[in-house]
């Protein structure tokens, strides 16, 4: 008699066991379809051993498992790898799991899958919700419930349009294969300090050895042709290799760079897949025929049959930090992965975290260094502007140095960006007579608002509504004041200022699919555009050679709100925006428009001189026992009954263990107090590096009951504070 463990998708339950069926071959990883109750559930079968289950049943009880799916199994070190992150996080592991399977249909038998698309030929007579769904559908190729969503329409539509011959048929084999990079299509000339890199990562990838190494090079060196030397050996050698990026706009311009080195475009990743799409490319990373993918943090949790090399570039950005689900990391997980696989880690950032430098220092890490711009190109020179000595005329935004740059920059024909990270035209609305403020009813946030589409949007829950023309509260009209700016606000003050330029506004608001990123790449290297106003999208890994003046438009904005890391992360941000000016052979110039040029981070930031600043910066962390020497955890309590949440918090709070080198702070309302419609209260926790909090929260929170109304979510090395 034989039986297997299996985990079963499904976040609420533990490990259950099967009996495994006379003839069916099931080892760990298999991927197996399991009964529960009448319902029939995806799972993986795991080593006993590993995986405790506190529900032991007898033999005879067993169910039989119904499937195995005719994929690859998961191999030990994604399995090792499922159960450190669940570990850590403090995740059910079913959680982690279902990220390894995202594409659970990869796994049907079917190898060929019908897709429709417009045939272009519109027939005389459609009903008006027919053409309607249409044009909707423009000329997107999907799966009938994908077209149907996406026409917000009915499957039954979508069929008909087809019985009607205004859509085809298309046959998608989703195991036909990826074209292969090839390593020598063109294979670039290294300056040698890029040479001298390269060489130790190459070597690396050929060791086959968990390898973490930090390429920190100045923005322009050159950091991406460094690690693609890497990359190229592990092509040649056959094995796999995975680049993650922090944004899944910056995916486009990475293909194509890929293609001129490598002759073909990678793999590519990220939740703006089609299904068929999405279940080609699992398929070919489990069975080891995507030799590359690129793509967002989620491609860390995918199977690879034999990976050869991890790769994070900008490692350094936030948007690396998971805030949904499994609140991971996907820096630290991605060297985890590179640990169980054995292979090497490559963390690419010309700003690295603080976090990433402490492991250097402690030799775990090693260093390479791109200390120059690649050829001609050097630093631009950084000015800052001192906006109460300066201050910019009544109403406007911008310094008369700042404007004057712009003249010159417009009369040379070279292109400007200015930086401003906020969304919309201003951040708040108020009424000037009775002072009334537009707050979200869902969220504890103020409306944003979007002038472009005439709306009021808020920037957590996604809730909109039309921009009243009068006061809801005192009914007066034409009484509502826009206060502060936004990039809309910016970009009307530029108009005014330069009536003559072609200014583009880019945010997620204007750049939100991979093809617009690509338009606005294209216009730009056109000329086509000589001012880009934007949020931090702009800031990294674009490449403008005619791009030579930068200004960052308010740079106290993210000082604000006493987040540990605020200072880093501002000198992070303002450095990579430096960074896209001056790359080509004309000369780059930054402006900083600040209230308090004397702050260590601002002097830091002209003065070039980032040791001194993450020295400093360094200690202050060191003396609050802050991460990296400290550990936080936050344990947020949610409700859509405020009293609930309160009650559950203080209950969590009143049964916090007391623990040497353990200190629990609240709860005290979160940062954001209400949060989609839901109550939120939070503890710190605040431990030694030394202690296992894992095992502590563990064991207090798992010795808790409370109301089903509420819930209790942990962040291990939480972001926002
Ligand atoms: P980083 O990622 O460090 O900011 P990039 O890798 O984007 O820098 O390189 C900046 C620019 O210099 C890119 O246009 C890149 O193609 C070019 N470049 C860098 N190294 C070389 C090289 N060895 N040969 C040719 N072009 C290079
Ligand atoms: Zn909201």
């Amino acid at each position: 008699m034989s039986r297997a463990r299996v985990l079963i998708l499904n976040a609420a339950l533990g490990p259950l066991d099967y009996r495994v069926p006379h003839g069916m071959a099931v080892e760990p990883g298999s991927i197996v379809v399991a009964p529960l109750g009448p319902r029939q559930l995806l799972g993986v079968a795991w080593e006993a051993e590993r995986m405790p289950s506190d529900a032991e049943v007898g033999d005879n009880r067993l169910r039989p498992l119904l499937a195995v799916a005719d994929v690859p199994p998961l191999a030990a070190p994604l399995r090792r790898l499922v159960e450190w992150t669940a570990g850590y996080y403090l995740a059910p592991p079913a959680s982690v799991l279902r990220m390894c399977l995202s594409s659970t249909s990869a796994l049907e038998g079917a190898r060929s899958v019908t897709e429709y698309r417009a045939t272009g030929e519109v027939p005389a007579r459609l009903t008006p919700q027919r053409s309607q769904a249409l044009e909707r559908i423009g000329e997107r190729q999907g799966l009938i419930r994908e077209l149907a969503s996406v026409a917000d329409v009915s499957d039954a539509v979508i069929r008909g349009l087809a019985k009607v011959g205004a859509l085809e048929a298309v046959e998608v084999d989703i195991d036909s294969p990826y074209p292969a990079p090839d390593p020598g299509h063109a294979v670039p000339t290294l300056s040698p300090d890029q040479r001298a890199a390269a060489d130790v990562l190459v070597a690396n990838v050929a060791a086959r050895a968990f390898a973490p190494t930090l390429l920190d090079g100045v923005t322009g060196s050159g950091k991406t042709e460094v690690y693609f030397e890497a990359v190229a050996e592990a092509i040649r050698a056959g094995r796999q290799s995975l680049v993650l990026l922090p944004e899944i706009a910056l995916t486009e311009p990475f293909l194509k760079r890929f293609a001129d080195r490598f002759g073909c475009e990678p793999v590519a990743w990220h939740s703006g897949l089609r299904s068929t799409q999405r279940r080609r490319a699992w398929r070919a990373i489990a069975n080891g025929d995507a030799l590359v993918t690129v793509g967002a943090r989620s491609a860390l949790f995918l199977p690879y049959r034999n990976l050869g090399l991890i790769v994070v570039d900008e490692a350094h950005e936030t948007s690396f930090k998971q805030e949904e689900g499994v609140h991971y990391h996907a820096r630290d997980v991605a060297v985890m992965r590179g640990k169980f696989e054995e292979c090497p880690v490559i963390l690419a950032s010309a700003t690295p975290a603080i976090e990433t430098r402490q492991q250097v220092a402690l030799g775990r890490y090693a260093e390479l260094q791109l200390p120059g711009r690649y050829g001609p190109a050097e630093m631009p020179a950084i000015e800052a502007i001192d906006l109460i000595a300066t201050p910019p005329e009544r109403g406007r935004w911008l310094a008369p140095q700042l404007v004057a740059a712009m003249a010159e920059t417009l009369e040379k024909r070279e292109q400007s960006l200015l930086f401003l990270n906020r969304r919309g035209y201003a951040p708040l609305t108020l009424c000037r007579t009775c002072g009334h403020r537009f707050q979200c009813p869902n969220c504890t946030a103020w409306m944003v608002e979007h002038r472009l589409v005439r709306r009021l949007a808020c920037h957590h829950c996604g809730h909109v509504m039309p921009t009243p023309r009068a006061c809801p509260e005192c009914k007066e009209e034409e009484s509502l004041v826009a206060c502060g700016p936004g990039v809309e606000r910016i970009a009307d003050e530029v108009a005014a200022l330069f009536p003559e330029a072609k200014t583009a506004v880019v945010t997620s608001d204007t750049i939100w699919s991979p093809a617009k990123a690509a338009e606005f790449v294209g216009r730009m290297e056109a000329g086509d555009i000589d001012i880009v106003v934007g949020t931090q999208l702009v800031t990294k890994g674009y490449h403008f050679p005619n791009l030579t003046l930068v200004g960052v438009v308010d740079a106290d904005l993210g000082l604000e709100g006493g987040d540990l890391r605020a200072a880093e992360r501002t000198f992070q941000q303002i450095r990579q925006v430096s960074g896209r000016a001056g790359r080509g052979s004309k000369p780059g110039r930054v402006f900083i428009q600040t209230h308090s040029p004397a702050a260590r981070v601002m002097r830091a930031l002209v003065t070039g001189d980032a040791d001194d600043f993450y020295a400093a910066e360094t200690e202050v962390r060191r003396d609050a026992g802050a991460p990296p020497f400290g550990r936080y955890a936050a344990i947020v309590v949610s409700s859509e009954d405020r009293e609930c949440a309160h009650e559950t918090a203080l209950l969590v709070g009143r049964s916090a263990p007391q623990v040497e080198g353990m200190a629990v702070y609240g709860p005290a309302p979160a940062p954001l107090a209400m949060l989609r419609g839901r109550h939120r209260y939070r503890l710190l926790v605040h431990a030694r590096r030394a202690l296992d909090v894992q095992d502590v929260i563990r064991d207090w929170l798992g010795a808790l009951d409370w109301s089903a109304k509420a819930r209790v979510t942990v962040d291990v090395d939480p972001y926002s504070f």
